[in-house]
């Protein structure tokens, strides 16, 4: 057995004639930026997550960035987002000129704890990131209570969550936007990098278009400085032919999930706890994430029977070395700082089999019976 935490090539030789038409197609008529498979593509996507507005972009970084400066947040602001994440969500903070400020993790979903946002804000408090981690929705409601009870804008990264649920309503749409990555590994994925921003309001996301785009909306009429973040053709026509398939990835993402779930809870291990999905959510299952204990052996162990697994994250972002001059300590996010030793991720892919989960859930039962 050979399993990898991700297997990009099995996906492709399930399309391949479709995608290598498509790539071809682009070629042939040299729609290499912006053009007709770009439009079509904001098209697609806007209509399946049922938004007004998507703005493609260079990559799930810029995308948070740009949604970020087309609300004007920057120089004296502070944006809320969460302790456990990729650095994306809280470097474009920074580099939009404002301060990052971390909140710990919910215990059971892994994903911002609302009850810790309050405390947090000050009055120079513009703005939440909630990040819906491992492809698990935030709890949207109470997320949106505080952001109206405090005048707060809401960014969604749903980078790890597309067509994630809560409540029968799509991620990306509780706050004025959300924003995507189709990095390769992402659950939509290019073979390259790719992002979006999506958004219902019209102002937002003419400023987020004209800041992706050099700050002009009509060539040579610049009206601001803004950035050159565009989402290429080719890219954007293999978005669209996987775009046809994500909803029967996702269900088999978490058709995958719940046969993990179920054979660990019949293996009945007191050293493995696997992950909780809250009643309320539709999970995207970007990540299967379990919590072990001996971690590093079980690892070894793995990686000898052929399987690939991970870490996401292994250090929060408030303990990293960048964000040193916060100064926090890990008494300031005790849930994030005692899970970074225990957080696992196992193979997650629509490819995935039964027999490969069943050996994989197998060899962790063997290791503990050790
Ligand atoms: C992948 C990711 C991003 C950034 O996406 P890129 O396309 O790699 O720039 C942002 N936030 C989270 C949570 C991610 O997982």
């Amino acid at each position: 057995m050979n399993i990898q935490l991700v297997d990009l090539k099995k996906q492709y030789l399930t399309i391949k004639s479709e995608i290598d038409d498509a790539i071809q197609n682009v070629i042939n008529e040299t729609a290499f930026i912006k053009g007709k498979y770009v439009k079509t593509f904001e098209n697609d996507y806007a209509k399946a997550i049922g938004v007004k507005h998507c703005i493609s972009v260079a990559n799930g970084t810029d995308a948070i960035y740009i949604a970020l400066k087309a609300l004007g947040i920057g120089h004296g602001d502070e944006v809320i987002t969460v302790a456990n994440s990729w650095i994306s969500t809280s470097e474009t903070i920074t580099q939009a000129g404002a301060t990052a400020v971390f909140v710990d993790i919910d215990p059971d979903t892994y994903t911002i704890d609302p009850a810790k946002i309050e405390e947090k804000i000050t009055n120079r408090t513009k703005a939440i990131i909630p990040v819906h981690l491992f492809g698990h929705p935030c709890d949207m409601d109470k997320i949106v209570t505080i952001a109206k009870k405090h005048d707060l804008q809401i960014i969604e990264d749903c980078a790890q969550s597309h067509f994630a649920e809560y409540k029968k309503q799509q991620v990306s749409t509780f706050g004025i936007a959300g924003t995507f990555s189709f990095f390769p590994g992402k659950n939509l994925g290019a073979f390259g990098d790719a992002g979006a921003i999506v958004s219902n309001d019209d102002n937002f996301s003419e400023k987020a278009r004209m800041i992706a785009n050099h700050g002009a909306l009509v060539k040579h009429q610049h009206k601001i400085e803004g950035v050159n973040s565009r989402l290429d053709g080719l890219q954007a026509a293999i978005l669209s032919v996987k775009l046809t398939h994500l909803n029967d990835w996702t269900t088999a993402r978490n058709q995958h999930a719940s046969l993990y779930n179920t054979l660990f809870h019949q293996a009945n291990l007191a050293e493995v706890i696997p992950p909780t999905i809250n009643r309320d959510c539709y999970h995207a299952f970007h990540l299967y994430v379990i919590r072990v204990k001996q971690r590093g052996e079980l690892m070894t162990f793995l990686k000898n029977k052929g399987i690939n697994v991970a870490i996401h994250y292994p250090t929060p972002l408030p303990f990293l070395e960048a964000y040193q001059y916060l100064g926090h300590s890990e008494h300031d996010f005790p849930i994030s700082a005692q899970y970074q030793h225990e957080i696992l991720s196992l193979p997650m892919y629509p490819e995935l089999t039964t027999d490969e989960i069943e050996y994989i859930v197998d060899q962790i039962r063997l290791f503990y019976s050790n």
